[in-house]
């Protein structure tokens, strides 16, 4: 397997054409992994705010209060979230596609001055247009850096994926001892992520484009890493 660090891609803008500027970066092959940060699909399709635009409601302002966020940053996670999980000491919410993340995924780095930038709004539909257009067979991934509850440190997750399945499932393979495996569901989509967001960098770095070439990923199976309220356990305790 090989990792490739797609560098030289510029601060990209709304309407640019990231499909066009990593072909002409990086030669494709069938069956390579694109990890695109959510930050610059994000960019491309225009999701950038400006926090003067954001008329907090009362709502946003008692959270505001409880957070230590400006209250008009508040409306804004407000706004993108279609359920509120926590909203002290911090914020951390639904995303309308689905993601659980803090502050919807909202970010203010790497972004410039008073603005912020939203997360796409359909990161899965994203991910499909991006993959139709790289005219090779390929798989495409859009990573978001992400905390992670019960550990320390951020990582990188899938937040929409395109031409790979992102659970792999081991149910009924044998393990050392012959044994059937039982519940094992692997998160492809995410392993794959978190490797792509340690080799693009948080800061100044310039490199939110990742392909690995000969891995062996599913094409076919479950069609979601985000868990079904109906099966998460820890939602309701949180909630209540
Ligand atoms: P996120 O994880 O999707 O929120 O994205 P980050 O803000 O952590 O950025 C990931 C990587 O992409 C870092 O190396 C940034 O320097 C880089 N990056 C962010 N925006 C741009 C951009 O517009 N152009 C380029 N070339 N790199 C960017
Ligand atoms: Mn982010
Ligand atoms: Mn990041």
């Amino acid at each position: 397997m090989q990792g490739y660090l797609i560098a030289g891609l510029p601060i990209i803008k709304q309407g640019d054409d990231i499909a066009s500027l990593v072909k002409s970066l990086f030669n494709f092959q069938d069956g390579d992994v694109l990890c695109l940060a959510s930050t610059i699909v994000a960019k491309s399709e225009g999701r950038f705010r400006e926090l003067e635009d954001y008329h907090p409601s009362s709502r946003a302002a008692a959270i505001a209060r409880n957070t230590g966020k400006d209250p008009r940053f508040v409306q804004a996670v407000l706004d993108e979230s279609a359920d509120i999980l926590l909203d002290r000491p911090f914020m951390l919410v639904q995303t309308r596609f689905g993601h659980v993340g803090v502050n919807a995924g909202i970010d203010q780095s790497n972004v410039g001055a008073d603005r912020i930038l939203l997360l796409p709004e359909d990161p899965a539909g994203s991910a499909e247009r991006l993959r139709a257009r790289l005219g090779k067979d390929c798989a495409v991934i859009i990573t978001d850096t992400c905390g992670r509850p019960f550990r320390s440190g951020v990582a990188g997750v899938a937040i929409g994926w395109a031409g790979i399945a992102p659970l792999r499932d081991w149910r009924g393979v044998r393990d050392l001892h012959g044994k059937a495996l039982e519940i094992t569901l692997e998160a492809v989509v995410d392993e794959i992520a978190a490797m792509a967001n340690m080799l693009m960098g948080e800061a100044g770095d310039g490199t939110p484009a990742v392909v690995f070439r000969g891995l062996q990923y599913p094409r076919s199976g479950e069609s979601s890493v985000f868990m079904p309220e109906e099966r998460d356990v820890i939602r309701p305790r949180l909630k209540r």
